[in-house]
C-alpha cells in the first residue's frame, strides 16, 4: 500500500507540475484561455489596518490576485475591465458567525411555532440566506450551527458555483449538554422531545461523551467545532445565561477539536462559562456577555479572540418584546443586551482581540453590516472596525489568502461609494461584490 501510494503521490506531483513548465509551450488543445480581469479602483485599501492607496488597477487571474499597480492601467486585448474608479474598495468581508439554516430573523416565531415545515424547507431558506449575505459584501462566513449535512451540501454547491453565496467555513451543530442552550429537545412535548432526542448527536454529558460529539460533527465534515459553554438567550429554557458545561467536558471537546485540526470557539455568556472555556484552550469565544478582570486577563494570556455579536442582543430583545420569542427568553434578552456592550467595552479598552461576528440569523442575513456602527460605539476606529472583519477574521479562521489584496490572495474584492474609513456605515451599502474572481454583484448604473 505505503508503495503504490508514493508511485501515486509521484505521478501525481508530475501531473500538477506540468502546466508551469509547459507554460512557453504551445496550450493544450483542452485548456480555456485563464480568465482575466483588471479592475481600476478610485482607492485600494488592500492591507486593512495600514493606509490606502491612491488609483491602483488590480489584475485577477483564474479568481487569485495576480498583481496589483499604480494608477489605471489598460486591460490587453481578451480582458475584462471593471470600473470601480470613483469608488473604495477593498477585500470582501468575513462574518465569523452567522446562521444561513433555516432562519432569518424576522421569521422566527414562524419557525418556533410551525410543525409543517422540515429540512427541505430550510435548506432552501439557506440557500436565498447565502445569497443575500453574499450580496451585503460578506465573501467568507463561518457558519455557527445548523443541520451539518446541509450546511455541508451548501458549502460545497458555493464552492462548485452552483449557488451564490460567500464561502463557507461549518460547525454543523453546536456541541451542548442535555437541556442546554443545543439540546433540540428544549421546550418541546414530550412524544416531540422523544423523536427529536432519538436521532440527536450534538448533545453529550460528560468528557467521553463529548469526546464522541466533537468526532461526530467532524465526520458529518465539520470544519470548526463550536460548543455551548453556557446558557444562550434564543432557546425555550428558563435556565439563565450561567456555565452549562463542566471544565472537564470543555477540555474534552478543545482537546477532541484540536486533535482533529480543528479550532474550537465557544458560545459563552457567563463569565464563569468563558473563563472556563478559556481555561480549556478555546481559540475564540462567541458572545462573552459578561466579563470581569479575570476573564479579561485570560483572554490576552491565552491569545483567544472574542467574537462580538453586538447586534444580536439588540435583535432579540425587540423580537422578545414584540412576543415573536417564548417568555423564558425575555430576561435572557434584556439581561444579555444590558450587559455585553459595557463588557466589550472595558475589554476593548484593555486590549483583548476582537474578530468580526454577528450572529446573524437572530439579525436580518444582509444585514451583517450592521454590526461596524456598535465596534465603533465600543471604541474602535473605522479602520479597526474594517480590520476585523477582513485581516483578523481571516487569522481566526488560519487563511492566509483571505483578508488582504495582494499577490497570491483570493480574488474576493467589494467597493462601496465614499470612504468607509470616515464612516463605516457606508459598508452597509455594498455597490461591487467579487467572489473568486467571479463577480456577484454591479454597480447601479
Ligand atoms: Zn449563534
Amino acid at each position: 500500500m505505503g508503495k503504490m501510494f508514493k508511485s501515486f503521490a509521484t505521478a501525481l506531483a508530475v501531473v500538477l507540475a506540468a502546466p508551469a513548465a509547459s507554460q512557453t509551450a504551445a496550450p493544450a488543445a483542452t485548456a480555456t484561455a485563464p480568465q482575466v480581469t483588471y479592475i481600476h479602483a478610485g482607492t485600494l485599501l488592500d492591507r486593512p489596518g495600514q493606509a490606502p492607496r491612491g488609483n491602483s488597477t488590480i489584475v485577477v487571474r483564474d479568481g487569485m490576485v495576480a498583481e496589483i499597480r499604480d494608477g489605471f492601467v489598460a486591460p490587453p486585448a481578451g480582458a475584462t475591465l471593471v470600473d470601480l474608479s470613483r469608488r473604495f474598495v477593498m477585500p470582501g468581508m468575513i462574518d465569523l458567525h452567522v446562521h444561513l439554516w433555516g432562519i432569518g430573523g424576522d421569521p422566527m416565531r414562524e419557525r418556533l411555532t410551525r410543525l409543517n415545515t422540515d429540512d427541505a424547507d430550510d435548506m432552501m431558506t439557506s440557500v436565498g440566506n447565502a445569497k443575500k449575505t453574499l450580496a451585503a459584501g460578506f465573501t467568507t462566513v463561518r457558519d455557527l450551527g445548523g443541520n451539518p449535512r446541509g450546511i455541508r451540501a451548501l458549502r460545497d454547491a458555493v464552492e462548485r458555483g452552483d449557488v451564490e453565496g460567500p464561502s463557507i467555513v461549518n460547525a454543523g451543530s453546536m456541541i451542548s449538554v442535555s437541556g442546554g442552550h443545543g439540546d433540540g429537545t428544549n421546550g418541546l412535548a414530550a412524544e416531540w422531545a422523544d423523536a427529536v432526542h432519538a436521532h440527536q448527536i450534538n448533545v453529550c454529558d460528560g468528557p467521553d461523551e463529548c469526546r464522541r460529539a466533537v468526532r461526530q460533527q467532524v465526520g458529518l465534515g465539520a470544519q470548526v467545532i463550536k460548543f455551548a459553554a453556557t446558557g444562550g438567550v434564543l432557546s425555550n429554557v428558563a435556565g439563565g445565561l450561567g456555565r452549562a458545561m463542566t471544565p472537564e467536558e470543555m477540555r474534552a471537546i478543545v482537546d477532541t477539536a484540536h486533535a482533529l485540526g480543528r479550532k474550537a470557539t465557544a458560545h459563552s455568556h457567563a463569565a464563569e462559562g468563558t473563563k472556563a472555556a478559556l481555561e480549556a484552550g478555546v481559540d475564540s469565544i462567541e458572545h462573552g456577555s459578561y466579563l470581569d478582570d479575570e476573564t479579561i486577563r485570560l483572554f490576552k494570556t491565552r491569545g483567544a479572540w472574542l467574537v462580538p455579536t453586538e447586534i444580536a442582543p439588540i435583535a432579540a430583545l425587540a423580537q422578545a418584546r414584540s412576543g415573536a420569542l417564548p417568555p423564558a427568553t425575555i430576561p435572557k434578552a434584556e439581561a444579555a443586551a444590558v450587559a455585553m456592550h459595557a463588557s466589550h467595552k472595558r475589554a476593548f479598552a484593555a486590549g483583548v482581540k476582537f474578530a468580526f461576528g454577528t450572529d446573524t440569523g437572530v439579525s436580518k442575513h444582509g444585514d451583517n453590516a450592521t454590526e461596524f456602527v456598535q465596534l465603533i460605539d465600543l471604541g474602535m476606529t473605522p479602520a479597526q472596525a474594517i480590520r476585523s472583519a477582513t485581516v483578523d477574521a481571516a487569522t481566526v479562521l488560519g487563511r492566509d489568502d483571505l483578508g488582504t489584496l495582494a499577490p497570491g490572495k483570493r480574488a474576493d474584492i467589494i467597493a462601496v461609494t465614499g470612504s468607509p474609513l470616515d464612516d463605516v456605515r457606508r459598508l452597509e451599502q455594498v455597490d461591487f461584490v467579487m467572489h473568486k474572481g467571479v463577480v456577484a454583484k454591479q454597480p447601479a448604473a
